[in-house]
Protein backbone atom coordinates (compact mmCIF):
# COMPACT_ATOMS: atom_id res chain seq x y z
CA UNK A 1 0.00 0.00 0.00
CA UNK A 2 1.23 3.33 -1.19
CA UNK A 3 1.32 6.13 1.50
CA UNK A 4 2.16 9.74 1.60
CA UNK A 5 3.43 11.03 4.77
CA UNK A 6 2.42 14.82 4.88
CA UNK A 7 5.80 15.60 6.63
CA UNK A 8 9.15 17.58 5.28
CA UNK A 9 10.74 16.26 8.74
CA UNK A 10 13.00 13.45 7.48
CA UNK A 11 13.60 12.35 11.37
CA UNK A 12 9.81 11.95 11.60
CA UNK A 13 10.05 10.02 8.16
CA UNK A 14 12.34 7.47 8.95
CA UNK A 15 10.42 6.48 12.34
CA UNK A 16 7.21 5.89 10.47
CA UNK A 17 9.33 3.79 7.45
CA UNK A 18 10.22 1.71 10.56
CA UNK A 19 7.27 1.43 12.62
CA UNK A 20 5.34 1.13 9.44
CA UNK A 21 6.92 -1.73 8.16
CA UNK A 22 7.34 -3.41 4.53
CA UNK A 23 3.17 -3.08 4.18
CA UNK A 24 3.52 0.32 3.57
CA UNK A 25 5.56 1.96 0.25
CA UNK A 26 6.24 5.45 1.50
CA UNK A 27 7.47 9.03 0.63
CA UNK A 28 7.23 12.61 1.83
CA UNK A 29 6.47 15.72 0.82
CA UNK A 30 10.29 16.39 0.31
CA UNK A 31 9.74 14.61 -3.11
CA UNK A 32 7.31 16.92 -3.77
CA UNK A 33 7.49 20.06 -4.24
CA UNK A 34 4.77 20.90 -5.69
CA UNK A 35 2.80 20.66 -2.46
CA UNK A 36 2.97 23.61 -0.46
CA UNK A 37 3.32 23.33 3.74
CA UNK A 38 0.01 24.35 5.01
CA UNK A 39 -0.20 26.74 8.06
CA UNK A 40 -0.89 25.41 11.18
CA UNK A 41 -3.77 26.92 12.67
CA UNK A 42 -5.99 24.12 14.36
CA UNK A 43 -6.08 25.09 18.12
CA UNK A 44 -5.30 21.22 18.63
CA UNK A 45 -2.99 18.39 17.63
CA UNK A 46 -5.93 16.66 16.17
CA UNK A 47 -7.00 19.85 14.44
CA UNK A 48 -3.58 20.18 12.93
CA UNK A 49 -3.29 16.49 11.55
CA UNK A 50 -5.92 17.23 10.01
CA UNK A 51 -5.38 20.08 7.96
CA UNK A 52 -2.18 18.77 7.08
CA UNK A 53 -3.49 15.66 5.37
CA UNK A 54 -6.45 16.65 3.96
CA UNK A 55 -4.17 19.70 2.54
CA UNK A 56 -1.80 17.25 0.99
CA UNK A 57 -4.52 15.09 -0.17
CA UNK A 58 -6.41 17.40 -2.09
CA UNK A 59 -2.72 17.83 -4.67
CA UNK A 60 -2.99 14.32 -6.01
CA UNK A 61 1.09 12.70 -6.41
CA UNK A 62 1.37 9.79 -8.04
CA UNK A 63 4.02 8.51 -5.96
CA UNK A 64 5.37 5.82 -8.81
CA UNK A 65 6.31 8.98 -11.34
CA UNK A 66 6.29 11.84 -8.72
CA UNK A 67 4.02 13.54 -10.69
CA UNK A 68 0.80 15.32 -10.28
CA UNK A 69 -2.43 13.71 -11.70
CA UNK A 70 -5.92 13.88 -10.90
CA UNK A 71 -7.09 10.81 -8.71
CA UNK A 72 -4.49 9.31 -6.12
CA UNK A 73 -3.39 7.84 -2.80
CA UNK A 74 -3.84 7.65 0.58
CA UNK A 75 -1.87 10.44 3.01
CA UNK A 76 -0.98 10.17 6.30
CA UNK A 77 0.14 13.52 8.34
CA UNK A 78 0.73 13.19 11.94
CA UNK A 79 1.13 16.31 14.55
CA UNK A 80 2.57 15.87 17.75
CA UNK A 81 4.43 17.54 20.76
CA UNK A 82 5.58 17.62 24.31
CA UNK A 83 3.05 18.96 27.15
CA UNK A 84 4.44 19.80 30.38
CA UNK A 85 1.96 20.15 33.42
CA UNK A 86 4.19 22.44 35.31
CA UNK A 87 4.45 24.72 32.07
CA UNK A 88 0.22 24.29 31.82
CA UNK A 89 0.53 21.98 28.68
CA UNK A 90 3.53 24.41 27.01
CA UNK A 91 4.71 23.81 24.36
CA UNK A 92 2.05 21.84 23.09
CA UNK A 93 0.83 22.43 19.55
CA UNK A 94 3.38 25.18 19.16
CA UNK A 95 6.38 22.01 20.20
CA UNK A 96 8.39 23.06 16.92
CA UNK A 97 8.29 26.67 17.43
CA UNK A 98 8.25 27.21 21.05
CA UNK A 99 11.45 29.39 20.62
CA UNK A 100 10.58 31.23 17.77
CA UNK A 101 9.25 30.18 14.73
CA UNK A 102 12.66 29.03 12.61
CA UNK A 103 14.33 27.21 16.10
CA UNK A 104 16.01 24.83 15.80
CA UNK A 105 15.50 21.62 18.28
CA UNK A 106 18.59 22.81 20.52
CA UNK A 107 17.02 26.63 21.15
CA UNK A 108 13.14 25.07 21.94
CA UNK A 109 15.22 22.58 24.69
CA UNK A 110 16.86 25.28 25.52
CA UNK A 111 14.14 27.53 26.66
CA UNK A 112 12.15 24.56 27.59
CA UNK A 113 14.78 24.37 29.98
CA UNK A 114 15.52 27.85 31.25
CA UNK A 115 11.23 28.42 31.59
CA UNK A 116 11.23 25.37 34.07
CA UNK A 117 14.36 26.65 35.94
CA UNK A 118 12.98 30.00 37.14
CA UNK A 119 10.32 28.41 38.39
CA UNK A 120 12.43 27.19 40.67
CA UNK A 121 13.09 23.57 42.37
CA UNK A 122 11.07 23.08 44.97
CA UNK A 123 8.06 20.58 44.49
CA UNK A 124 7.56 21.40 40.65
CA UNK A 125 6.13 18.95 38.86
CA UNK A 126 8.51 17.58 35.96
CA UNK A 127 5.61 15.17 34.47
CA UNK A 128 5.50 15.27 30.80
CA UNK A 129 3.98 13.61 27.92
CA UNK A 130 4.48 13.60 24.30
CA UNK A 131 1.28 13.36 22.10
CA UNK A 132 1.01 12.23 18.31
CA UNK A 133 -2.53 12.32 16.15
CA UNK A 134 -2.52 10.91 12.99
CA UNK A 135 -4.74 11.91 9.93
CA UNK A 136 -5.47 10.22 7.32
CA UNK A 137 -7.38 11.76 4.22
CA UNK A 138 -7.69 10.95 0.63
CA UNK A 139 -8.79 12.92 -2.35
CA UNK A 140 -9.49 15.95 0.55
CA UNK A 141 -11.38 14.04 2.47
CA UNK A 142 -10.75 12.84 6.45
CA UNK A 143 -10.85 9.05 6.89
CA UNK A 144 -9.49 8.57 10.27
CA UNK A 145 -7.86 9.77 12.69
CA UNK A 146 -5.23 7.52 15.30
CA UNK A 147 -3.59 8.82 18.82
CA UNK A 148 -0.86 7.41 20.79
CA UNK A 149 0.57 9.05 24.11
CA UNK A 150 3.42 8.64 26.05
CA UNK A 151 3.85 9.51 29.81
CA UNK A 152 6.87 10.47 31.26
CA UNK A 153 9.48 13.53 32.83
CA UNK A 154 11.58 16.12 32.10
CA UNK A 155 15.54 15.95 33.61
CA UNK A 156 17.49 18.70 34.08
CA UNK A 157 20.30 18.72 31.85
CA UNK A 158 20.17 17.32 28.42
CA UNK A 159 20.84 13.52 28.13
CA UNK A 160 21.83 11.11 24.48
CA UNK A 161 22.86 12.58 21.01
CA UNK A 162 20.04 9.67 19.40
CA UNK A 163 16.47 11.07 18.01
CA UNK A 164 15.21 14.38 17.32
CA UNK A 165 13.00 17.54 19.29
CA UNK A 166 13.15 17.19 22.91
CA UNK A 167 14.66 13.64 22.67
CA UNK A 168 17.16 14.45 25.22
CA UNK A 169 14.90 16.19 28.06
CA UNK A 170 12.26 13.46 28.01
CA UNK A 171 12.48 10.02 30.33
CA UNK A 172 9.57 7.54 29.25
CA UNK A 173 8.08 6.09 32.89
CA UNK A 174 9.84 3.28 33.59
CA UNK A 175 12.76 3.82 32.16
CA UNK A 176 16.02 5.58 33.45
CA UNK A 177 17.12 6.98 30.59
CA UNK A 178 16.14 9.93 27.87
CA UNK A 179 14.61 9.12 24.72
CA UNK A 180 17.86 10.21 23.32
CA UNK A 181 19.83 7.82 24.87
CA UNK A 182 17.66 5.05 24.54
CA UNK A 183 18.59 2.45 21.38
CA UNK A 184 16.33 4.05 18.14
CA UNK A 185 14.43 0.29 18.51
CA UNK A 186 13.43 0.66 21.68
CA UNK A 187 11.97 4.63 21.55
CA UNK A 188 10.14 3.06 18.49
CA UNK A 189 8.63 0.26 20.72
CA UNK A 190 7.27 2.88 22.95
CA UNK A 191 6.78 5.81 21.80
CA UNK A 192 3.63 8.21 21.31
CA UNK A 193 4.17 7.91 17.57
CA UNK A 194 4.58 3.83 17.64
CA UNK A 195 1.28 3.79 19.61
CA UNK A 196 -0.66 6.09 17.22
CA UNK A 197 0.59 3.93 14.11
CA UNK A 198 -0.41 0.80 15.69
CA UNK A 199 -3.74 2.25 16.08
CA UNK A 200 -3.48 3.06 13.01
CA UNK A 201 -2.21 -0.28 11.70
CA UNK A 202 -4.80 -2.22 13.27
CA UNK A 203 -7.62 -0.43 11.67
CA UNK A 204 -6.26 -1.02 8.80
CA UNK A 205 -6.07 -4.82 9.09
CA UNK A 206 -8.81 -5.15 10.56
CA UNK A 207 -10.81 -3.24 7.53
CA UNK A 208 -12.00 -0.54 9.95
CA UNK A 209 -11.06 2.37 7.10
CA UNK A 210 -13.61 2.63 4.93
CA UNK A 211 -13.09 2.60 1.47
CA UNK A 212 -9.74 1.20 1.92
CA UNK A 213 -8.77 -2.31 1.22
CA UNK A 214 -6.29 -4.04 3.68
P1 LIG B 1 4.97 19.10 14.16
O1 LIG B 1 5.89 18.78 13.04
O2 LIG B 1 4.20 20.36 13.99
O3 LIG B 1 4.11 17.93 14.52
O4 LIG B 1 5.92 19.40 15.40
C1 LIG B 1 6.35 18.40 16.22
C2 LIG B 1 7.43 18.92 17.16
O5 LIG B 1 7.21 18.27 18.43
C3 LIG B 1 8.81 18.49 16.70
O6 LIG B 1 9.44 19.48 15.94
C4 LIG B 1 9.53 18.26 18.03
O7 LIG B 1 9.98 19.48 18.54
C5 LIG B 1 8.41 17.74 18.92
N1 LIG B 1 8.34 16.26 18.85
C6 LIG B 1 7.34 15.50 18.29
N2 LIG B 1 7.63 14.18 18.38
C7 LIG B 1 8.83 14.11 18.98
C8 LIG B 1 9.67 13.01 19.33
O8 LIG B 1 9.39 11.82 19.07
N3 LIG B 1 10.81 13.34 19.95
C9 LIG B 1 11.17 14.62 20.24
N4 LIG B 1 10.44 15.68 19.91
C10 LIG B 1 9.26 15.43 19.28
Amino acid sequence: MELLLATRNAHKTREFAQLLGNEFKVADLNSFSQIQAVEETGSTFAENAILKAISASEIIVDLATGRVRPAGGLVLADDSGLEVDALDGAPGIYSARYAGDSATDKENVAKLLKDLAQLGTEGVKRSARFRCVLALARHGELLGTFDGVIEGAIVDVARGSSGFGYDPIFVPSGFGRTFAELPREMKNQISHRAKAIGAFCAAFRAGNIEGVPN
